[in-house]
């Protein structure tokens, strides 16, 4: 109550310090009708960069807090100024907990929707997503994960189809409805037919069933014939340069989650900053400015089999691609950056060491500290508990308080689709 009072009352010696900041540097004021019209920083958005970590609530984020930077220590993505709460549940008769794909429709369309839709509302009908109508507003687009390029997450903003599995369908919506600029991540087996290998072999020692499985043609060699620069190694992509760019890194995931001890590793190719990094290069030369998804798949993969070791490691990588996005937008004032997760995975809590009771994964060292804690999953699957979101740049004040996930949508578009 306190902290209320004393911030109203401060408002207005802040806004007039810098009013007569602005007069005394003899700048011009901009128009301030159209200024009141559109929201103090509306005006001045352009790009949007959303971070996606997959499976990712609070406890995930504490976890990390305290495993990779301490007790006193802050996550870049937990250092954006704005901080808020989104629920998750989907509109899915048999069940009140999304996953992945009705979660990133909901983002993408600002429409709650059944489990395994791809932008697809409960009956099945196309909606228009956010990929789509940023790309007709003359922005770049792309997309960025550790999880196959067709997943449901990003494949949510750029296609549309009623089952999330018709992945080599999402692949060919890419390249001949949506075309974003720039794809980077894994998946190659759906941009191939059975047969044709690819750079990443079928049927490897690390997973006997991963094989080119696409029902859709060569659809890479159809990338290069659209104008795409398609790479496929972690060289190859630092080399490349132009404005289109098509890069698959695996078969499948980018990492392995397989239970601990059971052969699971999260070692990307290409590093989810590395890729966020040569998107962005990308994406920026567009004048009209951009929207990029990126996603770090692996919490939610780890969690999935109740590895925290493997979900920290993804959790620190996430973490990493927040500081390039951060750091482009500190010196480029027209993008917002907005981190979420879609939902939370395990229903994960951090406990003392020295509980004796259920998963006991750990213990888990705190950086700087002699401490350690311990993991606790209820669950190998989704939860519906809150996610939190943080923001920085314009409309970022938006994600203040709690909202359904659509709210992501209907704050996005406002910037995209103008
Ligand atoms: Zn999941």
């Amino acid at each position: 109550m306190t902290f209320r009072t004393s911030r109203r009352l401060l408002a207005p010696v802040i806004a007039g310090a810098v009013a007569g900041a602005v007069a005394a540097a003899g700048l011009i004021l901009p128009n301030r009708i159209r200024q009141a019209d559109a929201g103090p920083d509306e005006s001045r958005a352009r790009n949007v960069i959303l971070i996606n970590g997959d499976g990712m609530a609070a406890a995930q984020r504490e976890a990390a807090r305290l495993h990779l930077v301490g007790l006193d220590g802050q996550l870049t993505m937990d250092e954006l100024p704005v901080s808020g709460q989104l629920t998750t549940s989907p509109n899915d008769p048999k069940t009140p907990v999304t996953d992945s794909a009705a979660a990133a429709t909901a983002w993408a369309t600002g429409e709650r929707t059944y489990n395994g839709a791809i932008s697809v509302d409960v009956d099945g009908n196309p909606l228009p997503t956010l990929g789509a109508r940023a790309k007709a507003a003359g922005r770049a687009t792309g997309l960025v994960t550790t999880a196959q390029v067709t997943d449901a997450s990003p494949a949510a903003f750029f296609a549309n189809t009623a089952n999330r599995s018709a992945q080599d369908e999402i692949a060919r919506q890419y390249l001949e409805v949506t075309r974003p600029d720039v794809i980077l991540g894994g998946g190659e087996d759906w941009w191939l037919p059975a047969g044709v290998a690819g750079a990443y072999p079928d049927r490897p020692a690390e997973d006997r069933a991963e094989a080119s499985r696409g029902t859709k043609g060569d659809l890479i060699t159809e990338a290069k014939a659209r104008g795409y620069q398609y790479v496929s190694t972690a060289d190859q992509l630092q080399a490349a340069k132009g404005g289109r760019l098509l890069g698959l890194f695996a078969n499948e995931e980018l990492f392995q989650p397989r239970r601990e001890g059971a052969g699971g590793r999260y070692d990307p190719p290409a590093s989810l900053a590395t890729m966020t990094a040569k998107a962005l290069s990308a994406l920026s030369t567009n004048s009209k400015g951009f929207f990029l998804l990126i996603e770090e798949e692996g919490i939610d993969g780890f969690a999935h089999v109740n590895d925290g070791a493997g979900m920290l490691q993804a959790l620190g990588e996430l973490d990493r691609a927040v500081a390039v996005a951060r750091d482009y937008a500190a010196t480029h004032p027209d993008t917002l950056v907005v981190v979420t997760g879609d939902h939370e995975c395990g229903g994960l809590t951090i406990e003392d060491t020295g509980t004796a009771d259920e998963s006991g994964d750990g213990p888990f060292p705190i950086k700087g500290s002699s401490l350690t804690f311990t993991l606790d999953w209820t669950t190998s699957g989704h939860t519906g508990v809150d996610v939190p979101v943080t923001a920085y740049g314009p409309l970022a004040e938006r994600f203040t308080g709690k909202h359904p996930n659509t709210h992501v949508h209907d704050v996005l578009a406002r910037i995209l689709t103008r």
